[in-house]
């Protein structure tokens, strides 16, 4: 059930787990955990919708040092659903290879093997309908085409198919709204953001998380198990300005909390691949549906690239950009609107160009339908995309700054940086990918001289991020390298977990989110089983 906490008087349960935020990461563990009889209790910081008051709290908290990283302020959502309710629902598992120790701080890599991660991506592509084909060319026959078009002898990169998660089921809030809403055993308690962790007498262990509204009231929530689930950089925060047992944060006894922090970083459109064998770029490149799922190429550097080359993950997409005014990017425009602001995004001025754009429209849902093709407008232009990890550095770090925010919480300051070891990985990916075009003969590539210099390579001041934080809390077998033990538990703390990309010791150049539901699959299992299983009371309902 859902309650507003400006206007709440009391729960109806004592909460056996307490989950701070209800984005990705919080409501799949919350769906995990539901029917086996416990109570819970998510405190999410935003409203229902997006509001102006709860947003202004991720745009103004923040000062930086080094790079701005953009996506602090426009690519994080303070709202039931959280940054799920603008993602665009790509999911790719990471790769074996970008678990190991070679991008972070002091190479201390993941506790936990592929193979543990592995049987939850599983169990989430079933619960999400991704069908449970591979990620690589063995998915289906246009992805094996895809791959034989490539030259015979090149090693350079290892192609791989994003899924995409379809539009009805990307916003998980508002998937799950009605069934939490009828749920007895969940509350999802709104307007209350989460300040503090309190202790009381125990050194081991949290008693409450403090909460407060945006009209100043506040109180202190009791469980027995705690999970901060509020994205990467505020569940650092959380652990930050909870100094009661330590100065330097909840955690932070071996001085590695909030250092680490990452993204991927992008060179957006960095060239445009000529047309002069267009049908044959269309045939690599082109997304397909197997049942209403779009799979994607990405051309990820190989292990040995990496290696041969001394850089980091990376990797290439080519996407087909329709011209701004076609009626294609008019109605995907449109539904992104009406996903960000409900009917009233619906202008007169976007009917007219849907109207107009009708017979193209109605061509490319054929392509889609009959051909189980991505449908690529008519005007269209291939433009490349170069993405790359980026290392957990320990100078890349946030931490608390002066003054306080709307609701109390101390502001952050984030010192954020692109260096040389990314510059030279999409420098590395762009070079490989023009010479594999050439030599699939494909295409060429003419580089967008303000992006990407044939000679020098990427440009930094051309280079973005990307909206996938990560670290800062990161997952390590001893204490002392990290904060989180393997099963996501803070370090020294009995009762307390996170839920977030705050955790990832790297994330090599992976979209993050598919990589936090399946640890959040996971830690639900683990809660359920080793400490809250109630006997005799129903097992996991799996279907989202
Ligand atoms: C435009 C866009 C496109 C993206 N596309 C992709 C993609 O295709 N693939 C991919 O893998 N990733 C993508 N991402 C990244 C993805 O959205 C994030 O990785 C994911 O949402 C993180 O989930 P989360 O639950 O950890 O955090 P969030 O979604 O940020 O959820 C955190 C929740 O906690 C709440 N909260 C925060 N602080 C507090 C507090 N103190 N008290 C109470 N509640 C609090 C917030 O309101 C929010 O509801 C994209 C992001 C954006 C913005």
């Amino acid at each position: 059930m859902f309650i507003d906490f400006e206007r709440a008087t009391d729960l109806p349960f004592a909460p056996d787990i307490c989950v701070v935020g209800a984005g990705i990461a919080g409501l799949t563990l919350v769906s995990a955990l539901r029917q086996t009889g416990l109570k819970v209790l998510v405190l999410e910081g935003g409203g229902l919708t997006h509001e102006p008051r709860s947003q202004s709290l991720f745009e103004s908290e923040m000062d930086f040092a080094g790079a701005v990283n953009e996506g602090v302020g426009n690519g994080r959502f303070r709202v039931f659903g959280g940054s799920g309710t603008r993602w665009s629902g790509k999911c790719v598992p990471l790769a074996a290879h970008e678990l190991s120790a070679g991008s972070t701080i002091d190479g201390v890599g993941w506790p936990i093997e592929i193979s543990i991660l592995a049987s939850y991506y599983d169990q989430l592509e079933a619960m999400l309908g991704l069908k449970g084909s591979p990620f690589d060319a063995r998915c289906d026959q246009v992805a094996r085409r895809t791959t034989q078009m490539l030259a015979a002898d090149c090693d350079a990169f290892s192609v791989r198919f994003e899924k995409w998660l379809p539009l009805p089921r990307r916003d998980i809030g508002r998937f799950l709204h009605q069934s939490l809403n009828d749920d007895l055993d969940v509350v999802v308690l709104y307007h209350a953001n989460a300040v503090e962790l309190v202790c009381g007498d125990r050194r081991d262990a949290v008693t409450g998380v403090r909460a407060r509204s945006y009209t100043g009231r506040e109180r202190i929530f009791a469980a027995r198990h705690f999970v901060i689930a509020a994205g990467a950089i505020e569940s650092v925060r959380l652990l930050l300005v909870s100094h009661s047992l330590h100065p330097d944060g909840m955690g932070g006894r071996w001085k590695l909390l909030g250092c680490g922090f990452n993204d991927h970083v992008m060179l957006h459109t960095a060239g445009v691949v000529a047309t002069d064998a267009w049908p044959r770029l269309r045939r690599l490149a082109r997304g397909f549906y197997i049942g209403n799922v779009l799979h994607t190429p990405r051309f990820e550097l190989s292990q040995q690239s990496k290696v041969e080359e001394g850089c980091l993950s990376g990797y290439a997409s080519i996407y087909f950009q329709a011209e701004p005014e076609s009626a294609i990017v008019k109605l995907r425009t449109l539904l992104e609107d009406y996903r960000a602001c409900g009917a009233r995004a619906l202008s007169r001025d976007s009917y007219a160009t849907l109207l107009r754009g009708t017979p193209d429209l109605v061509a490319d849902f054929l392509v889609r339908k009959t051909l189980g093709l991505q449908p690529i407008p008519s005007r269209s232009r291939a433009e490349v995309h170069l993405v790359a990890e980026q290392p957990s550095r320990s100078s890349a770090r946030i931490r608390i700054a002066e003054g306080y925010d709307a609701v109390g919480m101390p502001r952050l300051a984030l010192a954020w940086q692109i260096g040389d070891a990314e510059l030279r990985t999409l420098t590395v990916v762009g070079r490989r990918l023009e010479a594999l075009l050439r030599r699939s003969r494909i295409g060429a590539v003419t580089w967008f001289d303000e992006a990407f210099d044939p000679k020098e390579g990427a440009r930094l001041d051309r280079v973005v991020d990307t909206y996938h934080h990560a670290g800062g809390a990161r997952m390590s077998a001893l204490a002392r390298d990290g904060v989180v033990d393997a099963d996501c538990r803070v370090h020294d703390m009995q009762n307390l977990y996170l839920a977030s990309a705050a955790v990832f010791p790297s994330g090599g150049s992976t979209n993050p989110t598919f990589t936090i539901m399946a640890l959040a699959l996971r830690l639900a299992e683990h809660l359920q089983r080793t400490t809250l299983y109630v006997e005799g009371i129903g097992s996991y309902n799996r279907s989202l």
